[in-house]
Order: structure tokens, then C-alpha cells, then sequence
């Protein structure tokens, strides 16, 4: 019933790889969710520049913004913790908490508690209106597996490369594959410690990805009519706005996470650490410790570079509620061998300085 409701994707079949009017059609919808969160910032911005002069749109505004940032950080929380570490990853697992074993004692009872759990995770990741789970995981392995070739979905090197142009290769891996119709269905063979679980295949065949940004965009227009604000005001300041960056938080990761910054580990691709676009990515700034571990957990290897690593911090946070166990974390001999690699580093660009500064005397 759900399935005839909101469609299937069976008819998604791939067909070439140059981008013409009937993609952009196709991809309407992704456009005009971008579309529509920058008139929600605009919107934001107006509430707020009216507000030097008016109380209540001042509140509007802060009201807005407020939920926007929210609405986008526990999305990309989900994102990075879940559709990312879990879901792409298999980084930790969920687990029966002590807590609860007076209620589920019996291997059955502990299946259903566990499938029902990541089933709820699964639904709450699609909150971000990137598909499904399913979808994501298969290409983000895929990514993982060809990183920075001609197979790679969205190589800002290799695409630089081809085309000699940097802005082609930033328009690619930020959000031109996401166009592609050849990316559009999951590769399930990627993905077979998924697609064994039928509630998770269904919810991705039938499109049920689509019902949690539904209701958060409908629970948003309802917090601005009884708050007072306005139900479009918060529909578009509160909802679109916040997917807008929720969506360039995660494509930040594709494009400039392979892009700005310097490797610590030869892994063979192009993947960066790059401190300061974990602000935005909670923690996947560190993609190159990534790209060369990425069973672990923590995208940031040394202590102190963990506190940046907010998804960490939320899964550590986890694991002490008993809820998750994490699956691989640093051992000391790894975290000493990233120090060593950073100060060797630290030494060749000294000694290449004074190299310089000697040729530039002479
Ligand atoms: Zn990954
Ligand atoms: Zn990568």
C-alpha cells in the first residue's frame, strides 16, 4: 500500500552520463529544495535586518535561525554517526543495554530489539532528504573502494585532472554526481550485510526516505503557527534553509575533504585532514585518518585532536549509555605512529624553509 502510495524506484534505470534537461526535470526536486532554502535564508536575513526596528521580527529571525541549525546539526549528526559510520561503515554496533535485560531476555526479544533500533535509525537518518540508507552505504563504499580514479563517483582530483579545470572538478564531486542518473538506483551487491534485512529493503524500494523530511517540514510549519511566527516563516527559515546546509555540509566532505588540507597517511588517494571543516562536518574533517582506517570509530586519531570529532564524542557518550559498542578504537602503538608521521612531517617542511632561505641568500 505504501509502496503504490509514494511510488518504487524500479523504472530508475541508469542511462549515460552527460546531464541534459531531462535530468535536471528528473532532479527537480533536489534543485528546488536548494532553491527554496535560500529563500529561506533570505527570509532569516530580512526578519533580522527588520528586526533592528521591530521587535517581534527580531524574534522571528533568532527563532529561525535557531531552528535551522538544529534542524541541521541533528541531521548531521545522523549523517556522520549514522548513515556514515554505522549504516557505510559497520563502525559500531548496536546492543541490548544492561539496563534493559530485565525486559529482553530472550535471543528473539534481542533480534527484535536490535532490528527495530536500527530501523528507527535508518528512518531518523532520512530526515536529511538524501535518500536511503541503503542508497548512500552502497555509494559511499563504492567511493571508498575506487577513491580518486575514473570509477569514483565523485573524484575532485581525477575530474580536475581530465578536465584541467579546478571548478569542473569541484562542481563534480560537490554535487554533480548527485545529478547523474547512473548514480540514482543503490548497487545492492555492495551492500549484502543490509540488503539481508527485508524492513530496510522495503523502506528504500518503496521510498519510505521520503516520510521523515515530510514530517519535519510539516512539524516546522506547525511550530511557527503556534509560536507565532508564521508557519511558511518556518517552514523556509526553520526547514529549507537548515536542509540546504545539511546537504553542503555533507557534500563538503566529497568535495573538500579531498580537496583543502594535508595528508598525514599515504593511502593512495587524495583525502585531506582539514581542521576546520570539521565544524561543519562534526569530526569528518579528519577524512585522510579516515580513508586509512575506516573501521575506526573516531575520524581523529590523536587525544587532542578527538574534541573536534564531535560524532565521537556523541557515540563515546553512547557506548557509556550502554546503547552502542563501538567496534575498533586507536590503539597507543597507531596513536604514536600518527605522531611520529606528524612530526617527520613538521621536519621536512622546516628543513625545505631553510632550503629556501639559503637559495634565496646565495
Ligand atoms: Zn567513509
Ligand atoms: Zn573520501
Amino acid at each position: 500500500m505504501l509502496s503504490v502510495m509514494i511510488g518504487s524506484e524500479e523504472d530508475e534505470l541508469a542511462v549515460g552520463e552527460k546531464i541534459n534537461i531531462k535530468d535536471i526535470l528528473y532532479e527537480s526536486r533536489f534543485f528546488i529544495v536548494n532553491l527554496l532554502g535560500i529563500i529561506g535564508f533570505v527570509w532569516i536575513l530580512h526578519a533580522l535586518i527588520a528586526g533592528i526596528w521591530n521587535r517581534h521580527s527580531l524574534i522571528s529571525g533568532i527563532a529561525m535561525l535557531a531552528v535551522c541549525l538544529v534542524n541541521c546539526y541533528w541531521r548531521m549528526f545522523f549523517v556522520t554517526g549514522f548513515r556514515h559510520r554505522y549504516f557505510s561503515h559497520r563502525s559500531f554496533k548496536n546492543k541490548v543495554p544492561g539496563w534493559l535485560k530485565w525486559a529482553i531476555r530472550t535471543p528473539r526479544q534481542e533480534e527484535m530489539y536490535l532490528r527495530t533500533a536500527q530501523f528507527i535509525e535508518a528512518f531518523l537518518s532520512t530526515a536529511d532528504a538524501q535518500k536511503g540508507v541503503i542508497w548512500w552505504a552502497s555509494h559511499h563504499r563504492h567511493h571508498h573502494k575506487f577513491s580518486d580514479t575514473a570509477d569514483d563517483l565523485h573524484s575532485f582530483d581525477y575530474v580536475c585532472k581530465e578536465t584541467g579545470s579546478f571548478w569542473k572538478g569541484f562542481y563534480h564531486s560537490h554535487v554533480k554526481w548527485v545529478l547523474l542518473k547512473k548514480y540514482k538506483k543503490a548497487d545492492y551487491d555492495k551492500v549484502p550485510d543490509l540488503k539481508k534485512f527485508p524492513e530496510l529493503m522495503f523502506f528504500e524500494r518503496a521510498r519510505g526516505y521520503l516520510i521523515a523530511p515530510t514530517l519535519l517540514g510539516v512539524g516546522c510549519f506547525l511550530l511557527g503557527i503556534g509560536t507565532g511566527i508564521g508557519g511558511w516563516a518556518m517552514l523556509f527559515g526553520g526547514f529549507f534553509a537548515s536542509t540546504f546546509l545539511t546537504y553542503h555540509f555533507t557534500f563538503f566532505i566529497n568535495s573538500l575533504a579531498h580537496m583543502m588540507g594535508a595528508a598525514r597517511f599515504d593511502t593512495g588517494e587524495e583525502s585531506k585532514n582539514c581542521g576546520w571543516l570539521n565544524w561543519f562536518t562534526m569530526g569528518e574533517g579528519w577524512h585522510n585518518n579516515h580513508h586509512h582506517k575506516d573501521i575506526a570509530a573516531s575520524q581523529a586519531i590523536l587525544p587532542e585532536e578527538e574534541r573536534s570529532d564531535v560524532t565521537y564524542q556523541i557515540l563515546l557518550l553512547l557506548e557509556k549509555l550502554d546503547l552502542i559498542k563501538i567496534v575498533y578504537k586507536y590503539t597507543d602503538a597507531e596513536i604514536a605512529e600518527a605522531r611520529r608521521l606528524d612530526n617527520l612531517a613538521k621536519e621536512k617542511r622546516k628543513s625545505k624553509k631553510r632550503e629556501l632561505a639559503t637559495a634565496d641568500v646565495s
